[in-house]
């Protein structure tokens, strides 16, 4: 069998009185794109630190392809790391920012020039390489980077928030772009964010960070359909939660049907009555806000595939929600107060 691209084995980090990785534990395959997905200050950017070398663990082991790299030095390690900021060299051509790895490294001058040349074709910037940073839009300087970081063909390329600094629809331009590169050079990526839709359209595994610590570690389809706990219920997707007889249940959004009380709801649905308290139409879909008399407050959200002329006279009616029972999942409660709680004491 194949050495893991990557294996974590106990890893934490403190600064100070933070725990920023908390006894992290992960394996990686080579050649998956791998998400760590949390909120601002969960640890994302302190462990893809930890992997590339700018840092040392307190505890643990890291291994790259195999090989112990604990206390391997970042330039020594199979990594490169695509930043935020791009960072690259204002002074600098197109071409000698993606060459300069190459040359730092001595590789000859033919070498440099055919993969620099393949570089800017793989991010589709061939014919640009005598252009200045600042002659280039904000996604096509983040292509320079991600061209700078693959002439050096890492065995892992680790991504902290790539695409951050960019609008919505760039965004999602590049995040097809990134699955295009990664498929098309066959290397593991890390990609870090705290979006939670890019997590899920990109990833082929998500690890699910809080205080430091993996809250769950799964596919897209895993994570969103069976959520481990409160947080990752919340935290993918709407926390559309209830209490009933002790027991605390999910229902995603659009799992759910809302019907007129004279409506027959489908044989073994699940029911609940309540009153719609708000509605907000946004084009394709409408959600419903709605309060259930046995207590609690369920979000609905309906594909608008005909008229939307139905959804503003719900408003403030009493209505029925059917959903079947296995579309209803039970939960654990919120467990990771922990890590921060020991953080701030
Ligand atoms: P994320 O990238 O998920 O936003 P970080 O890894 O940057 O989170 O930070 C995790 C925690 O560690 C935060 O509480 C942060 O303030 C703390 N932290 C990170 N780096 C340092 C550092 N160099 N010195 C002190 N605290 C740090
Ligand atoms: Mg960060």
């Amino acid at each position: 069998m194949r050495p893991a691209a990557l294996r974590l084995a106990g890893v934490s980090k403190r600064y100070g009185r933070v725990l920023a990785v908390d006894d992290v534990s992960l394996a990686i395959a080579e050649g998956e794109f791998f998400t760590l997905l949390g909120p601002s200050g969960s640890g994302k950017t302190s462990l893809l630190r930890l992997i590339a070398g700018f840092e040392r663990p307190d505890a643990g082991q890291i291994e790259l392809g195999g090989k112990d790299v604990t206390a391997v030095p970042p330039y020594a390690r199979a990594t490169n790391t695509v930043f935020q900021d791009y960072a690259l060299f204002p002074h600098m051509t197109v071409a000698a920012n993606v060459e300069y790895g190459l040359k730092v490294r001595h590789l000859p001058r033919d070498e440099r020039r055919r993969r620099v040349a393949e570089g800017l074709t793989m991010v589709r910037l061939a014919g640009l390489g005598y252009r200045r940073p600042n002659q280039l839009s904000g996604g096509q300087r983040q292509r320079v980077a991600l061209a700078r970081a693959i002439v050096n063909q890492p065995e892992v390329l680790l991504l902290d928030e790539p695409l951050g600094a960019l609008d919505l629809k760039l965004r999602v331009e590049m995040q097809a772009e990134l699955k295009r590169i990664q498929r098309e050079l066959g290397i593991t990526f890390i990609y870090v964010t705290h979006d939670q839709d890019e997590a899920l359209t990109m990833s082929d595994r998500v690890a699910v960070l809080n205080g430091g610590r993996i809250e769950q570690l799964g596919s897209p389809v895993d994570l969103y359909e069976h959520p481990a706990n409160e947080f990752v219920a919340g935290f993918i997707g709407v926390s559309n939660l209830i209490e009933r007889d002790g027991r605390r249940l999910v229902v995603r959004p659009e799992r759910i049907r809302l019907l007129r009380l004279e409506e027959t709801p489908e044989p073994g649905s699940h029911l609940e009555d309540g009153v719609v308290q708000d509605v907000t139409y946004a084009g394709m879909v409408t959600r419903y806000a709605v309060q259930l008399d046995r207590g609690g407050r369920l979000l609905v959200v309906q594909q608008n595939t005909e008229s939307a002329a139905r959804a503003s006279d719900f408003r403030g009616r009493r209505v029925r929600l059917a959903w079947r029972p296995e579309q209803a999942f039970n939960i654990s409660a919120a467990q990771s107060e922990g890590p921060e709680q020991q953080a701030n004491a």
